[in-house]
């Protein structure tokens, strides 16, 4: 069974690879994007670890809906709502049991990503952080790890294709070639479960 200090773990072991990838996911946003997405999720993940150090919420579901507010509140960009909606809304689903299971967790997280596809109108193969998420949730079933392996192949396979969502798609067929930095860092998400799961 997962408890709160499993989120907890979760959250900080994506504030830390985000911290050390911001640089690359910026590098990323600059052909396709505004050269932002390394430092608003920089921005996002350290208001999120001072908010739960501040409160350290007692369940699951409240890590994950802190978690959101505070990327919805301080992310400037695109991907703010994005991100908040998906933790807000996975810790939403949770409800306030104590502990959840993988299963719940799977669930939850499923609930998770259809309510970013809804907000953003985006499906797999437009090219957002929908590629790697739904592999991820796909895979959430087997293990942590193939989670993590589905997220990272779904982020890759995003260079060949055609932004339709976002900022990219402004550019149309000139989006193509490039990863998406979405994708990349919803990859990253999905390697903070897996570390947290190991530790
Ligand atoms: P902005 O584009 O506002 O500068 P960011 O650079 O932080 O925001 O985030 C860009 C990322 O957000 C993209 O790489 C893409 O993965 C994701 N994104 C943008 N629009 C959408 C959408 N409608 N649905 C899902 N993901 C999206
Ligand atoms: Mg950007
Ligand atoms: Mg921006």
């Amino acid at each position: 069974m997962l408890d709160a200090e499993f989120f907890r773990r979760w959250m900080t072991a994506t504030a830390a690879s985000v911290d050390r990838e911001a640089e690359r996911l910026t590098a990323l946003d600059s052909p396709i994007g505004d050269a932002d997405h390394g430092s608003n999720l920089q921005r996002g993940f350290t208001a999120v670890m001072a908010a739960l150090e501040k409160d350290a919420p007692a369940t699951p579901g409240a890590v994950l809906t802190l978690a959101g507010r505070q990327l919805i509140s301080t992310v400037g960009g695109a991907s703010g709502p994005l991100y908040g909606t998906l933790l807000r809304r996975t810790g939403k689903a949770l409800g306030d049991a104590v502990e959840v299971s993988e299963e719940q967790l799977a669930e939850a997280l499923r609930t998770g990503v259809d309510a970013v596809m809804t907000l953003g109108g985006a499906a797999p193969g437009d090219k957002t952080m929908i590629d790697a998420l739904v592999p991820a949730v796909d895979a959430l079933g087997d293990s942590f790890a193939a989670a993590r392996s589905a997220a990272e192949q779904g982020a890759e396979a995003t260079i060949p294709l055609q932004a339709r969502k976002g900022r990219a798609s402004y550019l149309g067929e000139r989006s193509i070639g490039h990863q998406d930095p979405g994708a990349t860092s919803a990859a990253l998400l999905i390697a903070g479960l897996a570390e947290a799961a190991d530790e």
